[in-house]
């Protein structure tokens, strides 16, 4: 059986608070925020990691990036970062493809 919490949440096996939600994608805030908003949307057609993602089997990691602008907006958000860490040493830690929508407050540029 597949351990991925996003399908669990998905499947509404495990609660989240949900934000906005289609046929291909859903949308909740993260369980550990790293700002003051923090949301991250999800294709609901699991690809692991942006390394794995091909447009033509993939359409639903298209969507759900299409769909962030809308998050966005749903949340009241003018000026938002998104974020999509791919693989262990970029601290991805859940292997189900998701965008961070980070915002609510100023953000500083601060890379590694
Ligand atoms: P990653 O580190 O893979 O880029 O991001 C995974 C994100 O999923 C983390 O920010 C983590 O806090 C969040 N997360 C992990 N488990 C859960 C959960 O059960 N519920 C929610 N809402 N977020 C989760």
């Amino acid at each position: 059986m597949d351990n991925d919490i996003f399908l669990k949440i998905i499947a509404r096996e495990v609660p989240a608070d949900i934000v906005y939600e289609d046929e291909h994608c859903i949308a909740f805030h993260d369980i550990a925020p790293k700002a003051p908003t923090h949301v991250l949307v999800i294709p609901k057609r699991k690809t692991p990691k942006l390394s794995d993602f091909t447009p033509d089997k993939d359409p639903d990691v298209m969507h759900a990036f299409s769909k962030i602008p809308h998050v966005a907006k749903i949340l009241g958000l003018e000026d938002f970062r998104v974020i999509l860490n791919n693989g262990e040493g970029a601290c991805q830690t859940v292997f189900h493809i998701h965008f961070h929508i980070l915002g609510g407050k100023r953000l500083a540029w601060q890379p590694d």
